[in-house]
């Protein structure tokens, strides 16, 4: 690459820090994607023309709000609340709330650039966005949950619409959640307006899939790696690190197709299981009765539980971080490569620290960035949202079958891509070169937007 281009792509990267000070994972989820750029400049001089790096890196809004709520005891709490719109040139605004004690700006923008990119790459027509709290819902009760929630959508809603901005779930947001803030957009707009929030239940304009998505399509992902390495699932030993809704439905997609996933994860630590994780159990310790998984070995003698335990230190094939950003180390990646680990898909957003990154990519292992690898849980919230349009609902397999088409077209978009400018395997070059070129040429044609 040109050295005029590279200082070019370095000092926009440096504008972004100095304009954002503080907001560490936005830096590196921006700086991840524009060491991806310089030959997508070279094709397409009219992108720096117009600045569209620089557009594309300041989101078109930012919303941030007093989220005040009463516990059981009638102790007042005040939370904050963000909305960022980052977005719109394919589509409304679309991307998840995460309710977690770390949430502040700099996480919901790093969550929110990733989308754009994410979102464009699932082919359907929706632009990135992302919001939450820095709410905690661990041990709160499902009143004071629902007060929380009240009160979020109490602000939020005015900044939201099924063609403006339609929000989703995330960490600490799953179906519970979505529910209490549905009602209260409802009752306050006084429209049944399905589109705007997705992850809906089932009676009430949800899809079905759509719980299971992200796990199964970050499977389907790295189905797609595997046969491109004429290699596959069957017989592989797996690690899912987390155990919420994305390890849970990767561990039941793993076992249908053969893989064998002898261990997960919580904050606390690490439930190993040499024979295999009882999903069963796991669903009902987490889904159910909303427990740890430290209760897991006391259903399973020989399941060991590591206190404070690193799971990326037991021997596997295939590696799933599904638990949050930044939980896999360059050590971590060193650990696998070494200890036979030969694919890795991302169910989580940025869950590989940019150490891990280059060391998973010097090994030449087949390596799925969440951008791409994620993306279907989105995408399966745009099916629901095309449900919502035409006022339909379709089967489990239907539903399904398009979710596996999206994911082996994004696995396509991504290899030739990478392919085509001169990084063959390489799928981070290859999800953010195709996803910022979807963007980028909706927004030349739309003007100085
Ligand atoms: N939070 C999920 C993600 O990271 C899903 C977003 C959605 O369905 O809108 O992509």
């Amino acid at each position: 690459m040109a050295v005029a281009l590279e200082e070019k792509i370095e000092a926009i990267y440096q504008q972004v820090k100095a304009r954002n000070p503080g907001e560490d994972e936005f830096h590196q989820a921006v700086k991840e994607v524009l060491e991806s750029l310089g030959p997508v400049l070279v094709k397409y001089p009219e992108f720096a023309d117009q600045k569209i790096i620089e557009r594309i890196c300041e989101p078109e809004r930012q919303i941030m709000f007093r989220v005040p709520w009463q516990d059981d005891k009638g102790e007042v709490h005040i939370n904050r609340g963000f909305r960022v719109e980052f977005n719109s040139a394919i589509g409304p605004y679309k991307g998840g709330l995460r309710f977690h004690p770390s949430v502040y700006l700099g996480i919901i923008k790093f969550l929110g650039f990733e989308q754009t990119f994410k979102n464009a790459l699932t082919g359907m027509p929706i632009g990135g966005g992302k919001g939450g709290s820095d709410f905690d819902p661990k041990g709160k009760s499902n009143n004071e949950i629902m007060r929380f929630c009240q009160s979020f959508m109490t602000e939020l809603y005015r900044h939201l619409g099924e063609h403006t901005d339609c929000p989703a779930g995330d960490i600490g947001v799953g179906g519970r959640e979505i529910g209490y803030l549905f009602g209260q957009y409802k009752r306050i707009t006084n429209r049944y307006e399905s589109g705007v929030l997705t992850g809906k239940g089932i009676g009430w304009g949800g899809s079905l899939v759509r719980t299971e998505a992200t796990g199964y399509g970050a499977t389907y992902f790295v189905r797609e790696m595997l046969k491109a390495r004429k290699d596959s699932l069957g017989g592989k030993t797996c690690l899912v690190s987390g155990s919420g809704n994305v390890a849970i439905y990767t561990i039941e997609k793993m076992h249908e197709l053969g893989a064998k996933v002898v261990a997960c994860s919580d904050s606390n630590g690490v439930i190993f299981h040499k024979k295999g994780i009882d999903l069963e159990l796991l669903k009902r310790l987490k889904e159910v009765e909303r427990r740890r998984i430290s209760d897991y070995a006391g259903y399973h003698k020989d399941a060991k539980y590591i206190e404070g335990g690193n799971i990326w230190e037991i021997p596997c094939q295939v590696a799933m971080p599904s638990a949050t950003q930044n939980e896999l180390n360059g050590k971590d990646a060193k650990m696998l490569v070494k200890n036979g680990c030969i694919a890795v898909g991302e169910g989580a957003n940025m869950p590989t620290t940019p150490e891990g990154v280059r060391v998973f990519l010097d090994a030449k292992i087949a390596y799925g960035p969440g951008k791409a690898a994620n993306a279907g849980g989105v995408a399966t919230s745009a099916l629901e949202m095309q449900q919502n349009a035409g006022r339909d609902s379709w089967t489990f397999d239907y539903t399904e079958q398009k979710l596996d088409k999206i994911m082996t077209g994004i696995h396509e978009a991504t290899y030739e891509t990478a392919a085509e400018f001169g990084a063959a395997g390489n799928y981070v070059i290859g999800a953010n070169v195709a996803g910022f070129i979807k963007v980028a040429q909706a927004m030349v044609p739309m003007g100085l937007i």
